[in-house]
């Protein structure tokens, strides 16, 4: 099986944590971006080497801000160029208040059978603080009008460690967002990216950084909050409904081959991996001219055993030392199976009966120091 990804680096307006790669220009770049996107998706359909196309997400920026008619000539470009009869989630990144019942009912004739909404708090105070567009109310009417068009599988994105964002006040984001019920919710840690609106704030002194531990604890409300209501936590991020885990990012974490098309889209076919340009005029020009837009990226293979330890701990399934052992050979196995032993002693790692490594509760709270651990670093 394969995924699709497709970037569209438009927003309406920037948040002041993000480094996306996405642009305000969407008047004067989005017709020629689309078809560029087409002919990308043509250009390269024979990467996923006949693997069944079995999800297709589109992630931005902001791709509830296409136009309509843009977004279904996407999708019916891609349909033309790409395989897309065997489709089991197909996934729209969508900003609140974006999500009109209008737009929502053009939703499922497209498709659309999944939508990813950025939420983040629900606090209107902080929503502006950090640049959002949207207030907690349109989110709560977002998620009615995507129910009442049909869509029962919405996921949510939240932030944890947000400026001015206290114990009790991320409880109550939690809290009304187990009262949505969406299918699924999305939780990270703020991380001050450099360059960004935020973090000159923080660098002014204009802002403060939530203490570690403080953050440690949100994420630990979160988790039992969740469980209790009965999420799944899958990955460290990552909480659903039984049955209702993002198909489309668990490939990501096991290894499935997928297609990103548009600038800034990375692709894995199962062995290269490739990153496509930065830059949306640099992308448009390539493509409309029949040229690849993008670089392969060398994998060394210290970076392959890395890259597979750290995504298999991230999620519930854990990490297969047999596979690793498949892939990697005997020293890396002895050497993953001999740092883990500690790991087990120290009461962070276990292993399943089938043989998996997986974080255990604490485990799952000291994630990074724990992935560290198991690096090679030999
Ligand atoms: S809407 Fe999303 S992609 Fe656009 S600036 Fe905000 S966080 Fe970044």
């Amino acid at each position: 099986m394969a995924g699709v990804y497709v970037h569209i680096p438009f927003c309406a307006s920037r948040c002041s944590y993000c480094d996306f790669f996405s642009t305000l220009r969407l008047a004067d770049f989005s017709e020629s971006y689309v078809e560029a996107v087409i002919a990308e998706a043509m250009m390269r359909r024979g990467e996923l080497r006949g693997e069944a196309i079995k999800t297709l997400y589109l992630g931005g920026g902001t791709p509830s801000q296409l136009p309509l008619l843009l977004l279904s000539r996407l999708v019916y470009g891609l349909k033309e160029a790409l395989d897309l009869s065997g489709l089991e989630e197909f996934t729209i990144e969508a900003n609140p208040d974006d999500v009109t019942p209008q737009w929502c009912a053009a939703l499922r004739p497209l498709g659309v059978n999944r939508v990813s909404m950025g939420v983040q708090s629900f606090e209107d105070d902080i929503l502006r603080l950090i640049g959002r567009r949207h207030t907690a109310s349109q989110a709560v009417e977002a998620v009615g009008n995507l129910r009442e068009a049909g869509i029962d599988n919405i996921s949510i994105d939240l932030i944890y460690g947000l400026p001015r964002q206290t114990v009790p006040l991320w409880t109550e984001s939690v809290e009304q967002a187990i009262a949505l019920r969406p299918q699924h919710i999305s939780a990270y840690g703020l991380t001050y990216e450099e360059g960004t609106p935020l973090w000159r704030q923080r660098e002014r002194g204009e802002v403060a950084e939530v203490p570690e531990e403080q953050c440690l604890e949100m994420y630990r409300i979160l988790a039992d909050e969740l469980c209790k209501a009965g999420y799944e936590h899958y990955e460290i991020s990552n909480f659903a409904l039984p049955g209702f885990y993002s198909r489309h990012n668990s490939s990501y974490w096991d290894g499935t081959p997928y297609l990103g098309l548009g600038a800034a889209a990375h692709s894995y076919d199962g062995t290269v991996r490739r990153a496509n340009v930065c830059d949306l005029k640099q992308y448009i020009s390539a493509v409309s001219s029949g040229r690849m837009a993008c670089v392969e990226e060398e994998m060394t293979w210290q970076e392959r055993y890395d890259e597979q330890v750290m995504l298999g701990l991230r999620t519930a399934r854990g990490v297969d030392a047999g596979r690793l052992r498949q892939t990697f050979g005997d020293a890396a196995w002895q050497y993953f199976t001999r740092e883990a032993q500690h790991c087990i002693e120290a009461g962070s790692l276990r292993v399943t009966e089938d043989g998996r490594y997986v974080l255990t509760r604490e485990g799952i709270m000291l994630s990074d120091s724990v992935i560290r651990d198991l690096m090679w670093d030999a």
